[in-house]
């Protein structure tokens, strides 16, 4: 069993009564508990260093006389920094999926093959033909939207998005495996214009690994399409590997959010950390369930919550 972050730090709560000031020696172990738990909740060595480092920070020199226990003031520190790693300290606009362009706006979709990428890709095309979207906390309304797949080698990832677009009543554009990512692109492009969409939806390619090639095509895609969204679909269950896909998704793309998936998973959340530091972009929404509706809107508060235990 884990042993989650509050059960920790409740431990050395105890132990911290009757102190005035928050210390480097009376806050070492509970900082010890925090390093280790973050660790159990898969955030990456590198982000947890850094991430302790600005707990203590924060915490040393501050004066808790008035707070029922030091310890709580230093479990308050903690929560408060969580939530603002994990963007709480960029407002809740960061969130939305930013459409505002003349249409179609172009969401591209990255992430490795498994990541969840043709199954967010249906749970957008819901969540936006049905109206869901915000913008500015306010719902935007229906939208018109269209789904293309560019992955060429596998037939069956193109069955796939056709069997999603069906099940949530979007428009598919049938791409043929003879063409070329980047003929896929243009045309669907040039298609979503013609028949006035508000948005297209390019799902790509993923592979098990990285690659370099690609890397090439999707920036490739990325430079036809020029997409107002470029989302990492990433799994949640992947756990440290996340932050080296991140990473190199991160150098190789413009992103501007990412997804996390699979939350429903018994992961602790600790790659959205991880995710979040490696490539300073927001989190959108998570995948919560392999049903079409189980994607959620991302909250710092709820993920932080859920690293704490
Ligand atoms: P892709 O290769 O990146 O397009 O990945 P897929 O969309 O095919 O998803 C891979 C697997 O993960 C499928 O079995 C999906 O049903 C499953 N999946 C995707 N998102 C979620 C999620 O949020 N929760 C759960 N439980 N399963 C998911």
């Amino acid at each position: 069993m884990l042993d989650n972050l509050t059960q920790r730090l409740s431990r050395v709560v105890k132990t911290m009564r009757g102190e005035a000031r928050l210390t480097e020696a009376n806050t070492q172990d509970m900082l010890r508990e925090v390093r280790m738990a973050l660790l159990e909740a898969d955030v990456s060595l590198p982000v947890v260093r850094d991430f302790v480092a600005k707990v203590k920070e924060r915490a040393l020199g501050q004066d808790v006389a008035g707070s029922l226990n030091p310890g709580q003031a230093l479990v308050g520190v903690v929560h408060k920094e969580l939530t603002a790693l994990m963007g709480g300290d960029l407002g809740e606009e960061a969130s939305e999926l930013s459409l505002a362009t003349q249409p179609p706006a172009v969401i591209l979709m990255a992430g490795l093959q498994g990541a969840g990428k043709t199954t967010t890709t249906g749970k957008l095309a819901k969540w936006l033909s049905e109206g869901a979207h915000t913008q500015g906390g306010r719902k935007t309304g229906k939208k018109k939207v269209l789904v293309v797949s560019a992955d060429v080698y596998r037939p069956a990832a193109i069955e796939q998005l056709r069997t999603v677009a069906e099940q949530v009543k979007v428009d598919f554009l049938p791409t043929d495996t003879s063409q070329k990512p980047e003929q896929i692109a243009t045309a669907a492009l040039d298609h979503a214009k013609r028949h006035h969409y508000d948005v297209l939806i390019v799902d790509t390619a993923g592979r098990l690994g990285i690659d370099d090639a690609m890397m090439q095509e999707i920036s490739a895609l990325h430079g036809l399409l020029k997409p107002i969204e470029t989302l990492f679909v990433v799994d949640a269950m992947q756990g440290q590997d996340a932050v080296n896909v991140a990473r190199a998704f991160a150098d190789a793309l413009p992103l501007t959010g990412v997804v996390l998936t699979k939350l429903d998973g018994d992961a602790r959340g600790g790659a959205a950390l991880s995710v979040r530091h490696v490539t300073g972009k927001p989190l959108k929404f998570v995948g919560v369930s392999e049903k079409l509706d189980g994607l959620e809107p991302f909250h710092p508060e709820r993920m932080a919550q859920r690293v704490l235990g």
